[in-house]
Parts: structure tokens; sequence; C-alpha cells
């Protein structure tokens, strides 16, 4: 992409309401733009890194077996009405009447949706497991909405709802999405830890929030340090067999919100070992059993000729919010600094002089770049250099290529790495073959 063709609105001046680093970096690289309170537009640039994230998300849901579909954002309020939960949402639902006086609502998550429509079609035993998923925008008439996307009222959020026969399987079906969670936020550079979270009336030890750690995030967390060492389960996990072993080692480590918290058990981890912290929480998987499907009435056919409520989970991830997260844990004084997942584009390439001999050099480099999938962002603008290279460092693309008259003399080009300031000089050739290979790493 030639910055001169593209919309990347970059402030200068730090937006006053702007409570943490990352709501900053986010509006001041052009990446959002608040229309109502906690209600974005998302900018070109935004809408990059909040689709790699959501294609990561998509992947690993498939890959443990959930499969995808599509609902709408609007529903009917009769729907919930069934589940009793109508009345009970209160006021962060937000509820719409229709031109014939139909009640109808802004999904703020789609239990009762997914209940009516496996209801409508699944009968038997047989056809379970079923996990079905959608990434969709959700409306939250949040009190506070603030720090940008964390705490948005429209937002997009990855859930998933698992369906099966009784309690041992739903359970299987859990810890599938429990290594498929670790996986996801592991691809994109996070460490999010898995915390006892709160079951509500339902009880049992079946619902985790996936927290990753930041001074700014909105929960306080307890944990053993050494759950930040535990290995993540590879690519070639077996969804298909027994993961218990992995939610067990994850499990065994203390890790706590503060709504979880026990402080004796705390206190039984080694001194040394112990940390309370902050965290975002990106993620919630839970297991309700059969509130929804009692109620609603969505039953199959057990082996023995009997009919059973389907055993049901609910598993969502907060894509958008991911976004702020990642900003939170990867950042300097200068801007941002991507990891190659979920980079808007993987390299950055700055003309010093456009019009001058810089040109074919870039233009070469650029169209080889694109032509072996590296996604390039080329700045070829006639602007002043520091301006350039101050908002290359605020947009943080992993890597910058500096082509300048001064270096093309000896034939070389500055390699930068934005993560570490690193910079060296080579042939543009080697620093083609370098990029080149630094994507195929990513993969
Ligand atoms: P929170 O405790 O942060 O309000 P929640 O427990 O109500 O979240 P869930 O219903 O578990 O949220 O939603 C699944 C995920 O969606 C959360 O883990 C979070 O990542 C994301 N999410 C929830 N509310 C918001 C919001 N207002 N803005 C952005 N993301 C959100
Ligand atoms: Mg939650």
């Amino acid at each position: 992409m030639r910055l001169s063709r593209y919309f990347l609105p970059i402030l200068k001046e730090n937006p006053k309401e702007a409570e943490i680093v990352s709501h900053r970096l986010m509006l001041r690289a052009g990446m959002i733009r608040q229309q109502s309170a906690g209600i974005y537009a998302w900018l070109p640039l935004g809408l990059r890194v909040l689709e790699k994230v959501q294609k990561i998300v998509e992947e690993e849901q498939k890959r443990a077996g959930a499969v995808q579909l599509l609902m709408p954002t609007v529903q009917s309020a009769d729907l919930w009405r069934e589940s009793g939960r109508y009345d009970a949402y209160g006021k962060e639902m937000l509820r719409i009447t229709d031109r014939h006086e139909r009640e109808m609502l802004f999904g703020p998550t789609n239990e009762e949706m997914i209940t009516d429509i496996f209801r409508g079609y699944v009968r038997s035993y047989k056809d379970l497991p079923l996990n079905l998923f959608h990434v969709q925008w959700k409306f939250r008439d949040e009190v506070r909405p603030r720090f940008g996307v964390m705490r948005g009222r429209e937002f997009l959020m990855k859930d998933a709802y698992s369906f099966d026969v009784d309690q041992e399987k739903a359970r299987a079906a859990y810890n599938r999405m429990f290594v498929a969670y670790l996986r996801t936020f592991a691809r994109m550079g996070l460490t999010a830890i898995p915390m006892k979270a709160d079951t509500g009336p339902i009880g049992g030890d079946l619902s985790h929030e996936f927290i990753v750690l930041a001074s700014t995030g909105e929960s306080e967390v307890f944990l053993d340090k050494d759950i930040l060492s535990l290995p993540i389960p590879g690519e070639d996990t077996d969804f298909d067999g027994d993961l218990s072993h992995v939610i067990d080692a994850w499990t065994s480590h203390y890790a706590a919100t503060d709504e979880m918290h026990d402080a004796d058990a705390f206190a039984a981890v080694d001194a040394g070992k112990q940390e309370q912290a902050r965290g975002i929480e990106v993620g919630h998987i839970f297991y309700f059993g059969t509130k929804y499907s009692e109620a609603m009435g969505a039953k199959v056919a057990t082996g023995e000729g009997s009919e059973v409520p389907v055993h049901m989970g609910s598993y969502g991830i907060g894509v958008s919010r991911l976004l702020g997260a990642l900003i939170e844990a990867n950042h300097d004084d200068d801007g941002i600094a991507w990891p190659m997942s979920v980079t808007p584009f993987h390299v950055g390439l700055i003309n010093m002089k456009p019009g001058a001999e810089t040109d074919p050099v870039c233009d070469a480099l650029y169209k080889q770049l694109e032509e072996a999938g590296v996604e390039v962002l080329y700045d070829d603008r006639d602007t002043r250099a520091g301006a350039k290279f101050a908002s290359m460092d605020l947009i943080g693309l992993p890597y910058q290529v500096v082509v300048g008259p001064r270096g093309l003399k000896s034939g070389e080009v500055e390699l930068k790495t934005r993560a570490t300031g690193e910079k060296q000089m080579l042939s543009p050739e080697a620093a083609l073959n370098l990029l080149i290979e630094a994507v195929k790493a990513q993969g």
C-alpha cells in the first residue's frame, strides 16, 4: 500500500480523553475514531489488525472442532422472555421497537438465539458433540464505557456454544475450548492466564477468565508465578483425545481474580512466587449445564430411549478488546510495536527523497516484497524525514526499511527492527530476503 493513496489520519497531539496508553495510541495512530460514547469507527489501519486478530481466533476455534456460522445483531425480545433474561438483563440491553411495534434488541450475547437454532434441528445424541461459534458485534449499554475499545458499548466478540448429552462430555468440550484459548492468545504473542472465575448460581469449577497482565487492567488478580512458564499446547494437539492433563497442569497453580480469591490458598504458594497484579479479561469460558436448554426446551434423545435437556457451555473472546490488550503489552515511548502475527503491515518502506534516485530502488523493493507475500506500507510522500520516522514508529510495524541517497551511494538501505530499535545497513537484496524469511517464520 502506498501511503500517498492510503487513509492514515495520524494525530500529532495526545488526545485529552484517552486515559490509558492503548487508547491514546489507537487514536493517534489513526486506527479508530469515536462516533458516540463507547462506539467506534474502525479506520483502515485498525481494521487490518482487527481482521488479523479475528482470523487467528477463527482458525483456533476451527482447529478445536467448532463450526462457524453467523447470527444477526438484532434479536427478538420474545426469545429472551423464554429464558427469563429479558427482564433480568436490565439497562445494559439496548431495546428497540420496530415499525410494527415489535420489541427487538441489539444482542449483548447469543445464548438464547443459539439454543433456538439448536432446538430447531437437533434431536439426537448422535448429532453431538456440537460447538457452533460466530464473530459478531455486540452491544452492551455499559454505565461507564472507557479506555477506548477495552470497554466499549459496541464491541466485537467471538462467542462459541457447546452442546453435549451429559456433563462429562460437556467437560471435554470445555477442555477443548480451554486449550484453544491458550493457543489463540499465544499466537498473538500474549500471555493470557486462565483464572478461576465466578460461576454464578450454577456452581461447579467450570468457569475461567483468561487474563492478560497489565497495570492498566480493570481486574485485580493473584497468581503463582510458575504458571507463566507453562508450555503452550502445540499445533499437533489432538482435540479428539483427552486434554485433561493440560487443564490439570494449568489449574494446579494458583491463579484467581479478586472475586474468587482465596487468601489461605494463596498464602500456601511459595512466598517468592506469589504475585499480585492487574489484568485485562480477554476471554471467558463457562459451563452452565441445562440452564437455557431446560427453559427453552432444547432436548435430545439419549441412546436409552429417553430425552434430556442438552448440556451447554459458552465461550467468549473480546476480539476488539484484544487490540487494546495487545498495545498495552507492546509499546514504548514512541508508539506501538506490533508482534508479527497481528501487525497491520509487516514492513514500512520509507523513501527519503521521492522524485530522486531513491525511487527506482523503493519501487523495486515494494514490488518484490508484495509479490513474496510481505505486506508493505510504502511511505512515498514528499514530506519531512523526521515526520516519516515518527509516524512509522507510532504505528509500530515490526520492520522499517529506509532508503536514502547517502546509503545508496554504497548500495545499501537501512533495516530497523521496531521493537528493539536495532539498525543494520544491508543491500536491498539482503533486506528483501531477510524480510521474506521473517514473514515465512511467522507462517
Ligand atoms: P467484563 O467483566 O469485562 O464486563 P463480561 O464478563 O461481562 O466482561 P463476557 O460476557 O464474559 O464479558 O464476554 C466475553 C468477552 O467479551 C469478555 O471476556 C471480554 O473480553 C469481552 N467484553 C465484554 N464486555 C466488553 C466490552 N464492554 N467492551 C469490549 N469487550 C468486552
Ligand atoms: Mg466475563
